[in-house]
């Protein structure tokens, strides 16, 4: 959405919500990198990693609103208070979310907001966990061989609520579609009962990816049928359940191979 005509008199600021991507700077859009560069005041989510936060100019006004998992809605209402006061003192607003702020981002909350409050505002997309993890794991989540669909799902609420039920997946499992899974959380063998009991293959092939495109990013394979055998992995983490990851395992140790040998290679040759 375009920013309205401002008047002399009164200036409002703009505010962009702008997707960071997965970590990697590299994979900022350049509109996201210009912005950044540009911003008055920049609020961002926890996942927003320091080499992105470095790329705001020295003036701009750089704040943490992350919430903390769990956290009440009361947070919620100040991230809204804070981005439309700045916006009436007619600076311009970088609310910066990691991924894209569309997906799992609460950006529905922050438009009701700044709509009602007369802010005008932009989305900026940002490339999304799953689209990141898929791309390190080597596969097309539509593979069309074998997948003619992605399901975008959240474990969150099972997490977030002591007593809540597991979230319901029935209906959502088809041989044919690809499963990704934000905020799986750590208890691997309820994920496993639950995606077993919704009705998915034990043989579905399935991987998690933890801090997909940061330096320290780790793959771990299973089917759905071992999903439980998994190592616990560090935050954030993003799991993908489908026949579109058949063959992605032999990939990526061919690939980690690939990389030793070119490690060898470079070693080789500085030795000589
Ligand atoms: N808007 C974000 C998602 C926010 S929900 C996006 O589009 O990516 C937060 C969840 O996203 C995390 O719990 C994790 O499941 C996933 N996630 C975000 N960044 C990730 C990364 N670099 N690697 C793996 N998972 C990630």
């Amino acid at each position: 959405m375009k920013s309205s005509q401002q008047s002399a008199k009164s200036p409002v600021g703009k505010v962009y919500l702008v997707g960071a991507g997965p970590g990697d700077p590299d994979l900022l859009t350049v509109k996201a990198h210009r912005l950044i560069a540009a911003a008055a005041v920049i609020l961002h989510d926890d996942l927003v990693p320091q080499s992105i936060l470095a790329l705001a100019p020295a003036g701009a006004r750089v704040t943490s609103v992350g919430k903390r998992f769990g956290a009440q809605g009361a947070t919620q209402t100040e991230i809204n208070e804070r981005m439309i006061l700045a916006a009436r003192q007619g600076l311009n607003v970088v609310r910066l979310k990691g991924g894209d702020p569309g997906i799992f981002g609460r950006l529905a909350e922050e438009i009701d907001a700044l709509q009602a409050a007369g802010v005008p505002f932009e989305i900026v997309p940002g490339v999304t966990a799953g689209i990141a993890a898929a791309a390190s794991l080597g596969v097309s989540l539509t593979d069309r061989r074998k997948a003619a669909r992605i399901v975008v799902i959240t474990n969150h609420q099972a997490q977030s609520h002591a007593n809540a039920e597991a979230a319901d997946w029935r209906g959502l499992i088809r041989d044919d579609s690809t499963l990704v899974i934000y905020m799986p959380g750590h208890d691997f063998p309820a994920l496993r009962a639950q995606l077993l009991s919704a009705g998915c293959a034990a043989d579905m092939p399935a991987a998690i990816v933890s801090r997909a495109t940061a330096p320290d990013e780790r793959c771990r394979f299973s089917t759905v049928g071992t999903l439980d055998k998994l190592p616990l992995m560090d935050s954030p983490a993003i799991l993908l359940v489908g026949r579109s990851l058949d063959g992605a395992h032999s990939r990526a140790d061919s690939a980690a191979a690939r990389a030793f040998d070119e490690a060898d290679l470079l070693l080789s040759s500085l030795q000589a």
